[in-house]
């Protein structure tokens, strides 16, 4: 299945990026949002960063003939004869399951439906849907335009076919597809990424290591580009706690239970980049703000 035409569900950091990448390897994007402000904010974002890759050589195409592909749309029957809708709304099951019901009957029969949650069971989206074979997972990774590799995960009744098409559709799109089989919780990624985050933020909790020490050390020592505290103010607090909540309230496994610090850092609103204040402080144009 050759996917030509992609409707992006969820306008805010993941969705805007995909929809950047999808408009940027020729296909036409409808972004949706439920929030008019999101969309405006998302069509800047992606205006300002095609420029830069048209600044740095890296794209030859004009930046309107990019942008022009991408459809800001409130009303999700716009889209409804896309080959793929790629859903990026806010990491909660019953939000996520009431889009992917509306999808499943409003879209045309061979549609493929993804998510790009970062933990919910793919299967139990799927499970709302009278197409649970053409469900499935892509999981991008922030910032989607310069991260190049993408999660495609198979829920319990999703096809060989679907999982192909999905495959093909992130290399259309100019990056690499690591193929997760089976629909395990935190699939593969940050199910091996995630340890390491909640055992950072527990010894920051303890006094044993300074926020900037252990990104220091992760950069320097273990050649990571950005330390865990870093990347998770990229990311956002919500969504890292939304993440491992789904992961604990599927598993029962207590190690998955968001750490203390964690916590309280969400229900304060010191969500990351986007509040100005998370693991670090950041000015209005987001810039880290140094003591
Ligand atoms: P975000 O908060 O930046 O954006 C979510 C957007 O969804 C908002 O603009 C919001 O207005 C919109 N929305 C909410 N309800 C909606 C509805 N009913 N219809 C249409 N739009 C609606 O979140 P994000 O960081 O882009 O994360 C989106 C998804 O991607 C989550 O499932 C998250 O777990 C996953 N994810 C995030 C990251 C990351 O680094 N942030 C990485 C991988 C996956």
């Amino acid at each position: 299945m050759d996917i030509r035409k992609v409707m992006v569900v969820g306008a805010g950091l993941m969705g805007s990026g995909i929809a950047q990448v999808c408009a940027q390897a020729g296909i036409d994007v409808f972004l949706n949002d439920a929030a008019a402000e999101a969309l405006d904010k998302a069509i800047k974002n992606i205006e300002w960063s095609v420029g830069k890759f048209i600044e740095k050589g890296k794209l030859t195409e004009d930046k309107n003939t990019i942008i022009g592909r991408i459809s800001p749309i409130k009303d999700l029957e716009k889209g409804k004869d896309v080959d793929l809708v790629i859903e990026a709304v806010f990491e909660q099951l019953e939000l996520k399951q009431e889009i992917f019901e509306k999808l499943d009957r409003l879209c045309a029969a061979q549609t493929l439906l993804a998510s790009n949650t970062s933990a919910i069971p793919i299967s139990d989206l799927a499970a709302v849907t009278h197409r649970a074979n053409q469900v499935l997972g892509l999981h991008f990774f922030s910032p989607v335009p310069m991260m190049p590799v993408v999660e495609v995960i198979k829920g319990i009744s999703t096809t060989d076919e679907t999982a192909s098409a999905g495959r093909d559709f992130v290399q259309k799109i100019g990056k690499e597809a690591i193929m997760v089989n089976r629909d395990v919780p935190g699939f593969a990624i940050n199910r091996i990424n995630f340890p390491s985050t909640i055992e950072a933020m527990n010894l920051v909790e303890q006094g044993v290591v300074s926020i900037e020490d252990v990104d220091k050390g992760l950069r320097l020592g273990l050649g990571r580009k950005m330390g865990i505290f870093e990347t998770g103010d990229m990311v956002g607090l919500d969504v890292t706690y939304g993440a491992l909540m789904a992961m604990y309230n599927e598993t029962g496994d207590s190690r998955w239970y968001p750490p203390l610090l964690l916590r309280r850092k969400v229900k304060a609103g010191h969500l990351g980049r986007k509040t100005g204040k998370g693991w670090y402080q950041y000015d209005k144009e987001g810039n880290l703000l140094k003591d």
